[in-house]
């Protein structure tokens, strides 16, 4: 058989089992955040229809379809995942799981991870069973992350971490974090820190959310006094974590570039049309939102070829470097647009913060939400710095 015929077999075969096992509630749009699920030892479905789905789904390994199997994965090939999402869109089947296992440390794990931890962490994540948390910004390391100051000293067969973390997304839910520290405070900015993975209910971690535009906490102030981390949760070696948290940082940023696309299944114009009804032609009855909607669909197109290519491109080791920083900044801009046009279709009604019918605040509370996508992994103006000194080459950035 051809490549191409294993992959119209591949396809058939997708498409008739998620037909018969992708529960109907799972294939209607989202109303809110609140409907993705993330997992963990605490998990609390949405529904029953919810758990269903995640488990068969992290059955076949299709929570991290390109994964290995080994590592809980369902060992697709690139071609082969981009069919089982493409089927999954067609389907309008929602992402079983949420994860920042999936989309940052297991990348991180599979390149710099011994094989213990790939065995101990990957399947848990796989299997949402393990949620995570990312300690990486502090008070004064932001943007200049490099300049963190928790200090995780050196015992012999472990660490004793002191230092603070701040906007920790979902720490107060997290069941680990994997946590950049400062290991030789003499060695250069970058070269003294590590990457370490610790359970957020060791003694001496605790976290303090902290409110939000949205009226949401989703996020925290995460502390650490005395907290002892095994060596074996060294990932990579000391003083190396910067190579680690980089390369994460990467798989960070594509992850917010293609948020709209995750959340939100519907187009746009459709749900425009069916909030203020269509003209003789069928067409959306208010001429200048339907110019402003057309144009942002017509972008919204083009990004997905973008990132469709990127992704070609990654698969055949020619993608640059700094990309990701391109379509974390469109992306985010993108989400905004989403959100602002929501709004101006949502007329008064979107505006609401309260009350089942609008579940409770739902569109609102995302599109203020939205306005932390171009700080969150990294501004908007650093990532404009970066594609201008090492995309376009400019002189004097
Ligand atoms: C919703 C959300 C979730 C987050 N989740 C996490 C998380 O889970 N874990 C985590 O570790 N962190 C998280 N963060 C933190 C995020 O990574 C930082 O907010 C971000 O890196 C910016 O750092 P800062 O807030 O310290 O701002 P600063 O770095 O102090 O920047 C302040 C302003 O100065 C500008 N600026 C800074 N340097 C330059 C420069 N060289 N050139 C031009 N302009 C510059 C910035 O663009 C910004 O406008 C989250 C943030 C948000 C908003």
């Amino acid at each position: 058989m051809s490549d191409t015929d294993t992959l119209d077999t591949f396809r058939a075969e997708t498409r008739a089992w998620l037909e018969q096992n992708c529960p109907s509630e799972m294939r209607r749009p989202m109303s809110s955040e609140d409907d993705v699920c993330w997992g963990g030892r605490h998990a609390k479905f949405t529904s029953e229809a919810q758990r269903i789905w995640l488990r068969r789904m992290a059955e076949r390994g299709w929570t991290v379809p390109t994964w290995p199997r080994e590592y809980g994965g369902g060992g697709l090939t690139l071609d082969e995942a981009k069919v089982l999402a493409q089927q999954m869109r067609a389907l309008n089947c929602r992402s079983p799981l949420a994860s920042f296992g999936i989309w940052m440390l297991g990348p991180a794990l599979l390149k710099f991870g011994s094989e213990a931890q790939k065995r101990q962490h990957m399947p848990k994540i796989a299997r949402g069973e393990i949620r995570w948390c990312q300690g990486y910004s502090e008070p004064n390391a932001g943007s200049d992350l490099a300049a963190l100051a928790t200090r995780a000293e050196d015992r012999g067969d472990h660490f004793i971490v002191n230092g603070q973390k701040i906007w920790t997304s979902y720490a107060d839910k997290a069941d680990w974090i994997f946590c950049l520290v400062r290991t030789d405070s003499a060695a250069k900015k970058h070269t003294g820190i590590s990457f370490v993975l610790f359970d957020m209910a060791t003694k001496g971690v605790s976290t303090k959310p902290i409110a939000l535009i949205s009226g949401k906490s989703p996020f925290c102030e995460t502390f650490f006094v005395n907290v002892r981390v095994e060596k074996h949760n060294l990932v990579g070696t000391a003083g190396g974590g910067w190579d680690v948290a980089k390369y994460l940082l990467t798989h960070e940023r594509e992850m917010i570039g293609g948020i709209g696309d995750r959340v939100a299944a519907k187009p746009l114009g459709r749900q425009a049309a069916d909030k203020l009804g269509v003209d003789a032609q069928g067409r959306l009855d208010d001429p200048m939102l339907r110019a402003r909607i057309a144009e942002f669909e017509v972008d919204e197109a083009a990004f997905r070829l973008l990132m469709e290519r990127f992704g070609e491109l990654a698969k055949a080791r020619q993608a640059h470097g700094a990309f990701s920083s391109a379509l974390k900044y469109y992306g985010a801009e993108l989400n905004k647009r989403r959100q602002e046009l929501t709004m101006s279709f949502g007329g008064s009604a979107a505006l609401e913060w309260e009350g089942a019918a609008s579940h409770d605040g739902a569109t609102a509370r995302t599109w203020l939400r939205s306005k932390a996508n171009s700080i969150e992994g990294g501004t908007s103006e650093v990532r404009l710095n970066v594609i201008a000194k090492r995309i376009l080459e400019l002189p004097g950035v």
